[in-house]
């Protein structure tokens, strides 16, 4: 019957984890994971998760279906983590919001309510590059994926010039796909000037603004300031108002509950009654792929965010994730200029933020990296800094000067 099924490439992250796996190198290291590490290099479980899980535990709670769009608890609580206490769109019901099988999950469903409501457009254009899922998703939601320039690799940082041009070259309506902070894979985020200004562009040729955000609090250690860019676009010019805004929103890192599958996706509507016919059609939508979405992590997320003690051990906790990256990050940088004189320009290693760095590391240094030093990261040249710890950052830094020195 299969014949005619082709075998079809590897993943290629999660190949790296496989080839470090099967690496007997005690120094071996693995910079693929897209999961946070402790400084012993052990996957970390946050303290407010285990004391929700025991405030759970205790309640003998049933495990009957949630509704369609999750658990009411839970969404409300994260879309007030993700657009303010004192949101205006929040405050006039005119955000319609679902539970969704985390960031991925809701970055689906807004690929299929666009693909099936957007009056406009199919175009959907990606920072170049992106996170390697956006495209084979928003691919498989029927929409015509394009890029805009994102990534100058001459100084590792952002081109915002090729950035603004390419936003107003695109035809009026677009989708534009924006990473709400620590941009993955290359760590680089606008400054909130940067924004500002790309937000007038968007606003201006009538775009349609889809924000990911997966790494809220994440990336500076501050919740409500990695929040700046999708609070901005949701309160200046017409873009709310018009109900040109979405958001897909993950809780699997900034509260560590990867496998737990939680998140949200939300569009902001022009008023509270187009919110409630956006309401209904998601529901339409979600019914007919997975019917209700899973409620632990949901609950996880809804007693953390709910109890005001855990919520301010959790503000602690993000911080502590965000600042151990901040440090590897310092360190790493330290020890290749200082420790081994690299002459290389080692600066965007602390101007990027988040979980990745885009070392600009080449393919074939890449490579010796594997094969010489037992340290593996995508080819792009991508490290994960999670997977470095105050134990094997001088190693690193050592074997990342020995494969660029020459
Ligand atoms: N968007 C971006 C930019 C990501 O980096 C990730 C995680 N790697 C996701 C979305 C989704 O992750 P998840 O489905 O685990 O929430």
């Amino acid at each position: 019957t299969w014949a005619n099924v082709k075998m079809g490439p590897p993943d290629p992250i999660l190949g790296v984890t496989e080839a470090f796996k099967a690496d007997s190198n005690p120094k071996k290291m693995n910079l693929g994971v897209g999961a946070y590490r402790d400084d012993a290099g052990k996957p970390y479980v946050l303290s407010c998760v285990r004391k929700a899980e025991q405030i759970m535990a205790d309640k003998h709670l049933d495990k009957e279906y949630l509704g369609i769009t999750g658990l009411p608890e839970f969404t409300k609580a994260a879309a007030r983590l993700a657009y303010g206490d004192e949101s205006e769109v929040l405050g006039e019901k005119r955000v319609a919001i679902t539970q969704s099988i985390s960031g991925t999950g809701a970055l689906r469903i807004g690929g299929e309510f666009l693909n099936r409501w957007y009056p406009h457009a199919k175009r959907i254009y990606l920072p170049t590059p992106s996170w390697g899922n956006h495209t084979p998703i928003f691919r498989d939601s029927g929409l015509e994926v394009h890029g805009y320039r994102y990534f100058d690799k001459s100084t590792n940082g952002l081109d915002i010039e090729g950035l603004l041009a390419d936003l107003k070259a695109a035809p009026e309506r677009s989708i534009i796909l924006l990473h709400a902070c620590a941009h993955n894979p290359t760590g680089v985020d606008p400054t909130p000037e940067q924004w500002k200004a790309i937000h007038e562009a968007i606003d201006g040729k009538g775009h349609y603004a889809f924000f990911d955000m997966a790494y809220q609090g994440f990336a500076s250690g501050d919740p409500q300031k990695d929040a700046f860019a999708l609070r901005h676009f949701a309160s200046e010019g017409s873009i709310a108002g018009e109900g040109r805004l979405c958001l897909a929103q993950s809780f699997a890192k900034n509260i560590g509950l990867y496998g737990e599958r939680v998140g949200t996706f939300s569009i902001v509507g022009a008023d509270a009654e187009e919110a409630k016919r956006v309401e209904s059609q998601l529901k339409i939508l979600v019914r007919p792929m997975y019917s209700n979405p899973p409620m632990n992590g949901a609950r996880i997320v809804s007693t953390v965010l709910n109890t005001p003690e855990l919520h301010a051990e959790w503000r602690d906790e993000v911080k502590l994730m965000a600042d151990r990256i901040i440090s590897m990050r310092a360190a790493l940088q330290n020890h290749l200029v200082h420790d081994f004189n690299s002459k290389l320009n080692w600066e965007h290693i602390t101007s990027q933020i988040g979980m990745f760095c885009y070392t600009g590391l080449k393919p074939e240094e890449v490579d010796r990296l594997k094969s010489e030093f037992a340290v593996y990261l995508t080819r792009d040249g991508r490290i994960s800094i999670a997977g470095i710890s105050s134990g094997n950052v001088k190693y690193l830094a050592e074997a990342m000067h020995k494969v660029t020195k020459d």
